[in-house]
């Protein structure tokens, strides 16, 4: 059966500390052009009526309504650093509006990281004021079958550790990461749409950089790739211009139109 159409929009696009970053007066941290404004790194993928949401960062309230987003489905999660989780408590909303609770998937290294660093959601005990209404769904290497869309976990190293991109339909997400493996590289076959971890030019121990995903984008050649989780070394418009015109810097607003069938 053909799954929906997908929309994916970009909720963040920025690296940890976001841009501009606290403190910083470069030019890029002082720039005009909206495209150099990043909020830390997330998406919604949304397809008929439901909406997914791919992490919750600590921008997550301001996402929401800039986006207008007005349900939640399901969260996935790509691990738990900071930057990928602190907004979970933002979602109490979604639990008033749609009187339930909100199914959240990760593996489960993440899901009890988030269990720890959120103890008040999950120790059960009686609480005097509302808390998230969440439902963990831990994720093994299978695809997850959300509304009708495969959601397929890509292990990639982030650093030292193993974390969680995700393919959808003809696109993948794959936010932090050092490096991808082969055979998870072989799950990227066939997209229209690639998000690759670009933080800046330099080498990072755990992060890609711009040089290494052109290469990964070279390798499983999807017809179009952005890249996110950007830092303040990436003036936006500059950045592109050095780019292949199938190789864009993604920016926190962009909406793009895939395929959902595989
Ligand atoms: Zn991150
Ligand atoms: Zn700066
Ligand atoms: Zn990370």
């Amino acid at each position: 059966m053909a799954a929906p159409p997908i929309r994916i929009t970009v909720l963040g696009s920025g690296t940890s500390v976001g841009v501009p970053t606290i403190g910083c007066h470069c030019e890029v941290c002082s720039s005009t052009d909206p495209r150099d404004n990043r909020l830390r790194p997330s998406i919604l993928v949304s397809f008929a009526d439901r909406n997914i949401l791919i992490d919750t960062t600590p921008d997550f309230r301001t996402q929401a309504l800039r986006a207008r987003i007005d349900r939640l489905d399901a969260i996935v999660f790509t691990h738990a650093h900071a930057d990928h989780i602190m907004g979970l408590d933002d979602v109490r909303p979604f639990n008033f509006l749609q009187r339930g609770p909100i199914p959240i998937y990760g593996s489960a290294e993440t899901l009890a990281s988030i269990q720890r660093v959120f103890e008040y959601i999950f120790d059960g005990a009686r609480k005097e004021s509302h808390i998230p209404k969440l439902d963990p769904r831990p994720l093994a290497s299978a695809a997850v079958d959300l509304f009708g869309v495969d959601f397929l976990p890509v292990p990639v190293l982030h650093g030292s550790q193993i974390i969680h991109g995700f393919r959808f339909g003809r696109a993948a997400y794959l936010t932090d990461h050092s490096d991808i493996p082969q055979a998870s590289l072989e799950q990227l076959r066939d997209l229209d749409v690639l998000f690759l971890d670009a933080l800046r030019y330099k080498p990072h121990p755990t992060h890609s950089t711009v040089d290494r995903s052109v290469k990964t984008v070279e390798a499983v050649a999807p017809r179009r790739a952005f890249f996110t989780h950007i830092c303040h070394d990436l003036r936006h418009a500059r950045a592109e211009s050095m780019l292949p015109p199938h190789i864009r810097l993604a920016y926190d607003g962009l909406e793009i139109a895939v395929e959902g069938t595989r």
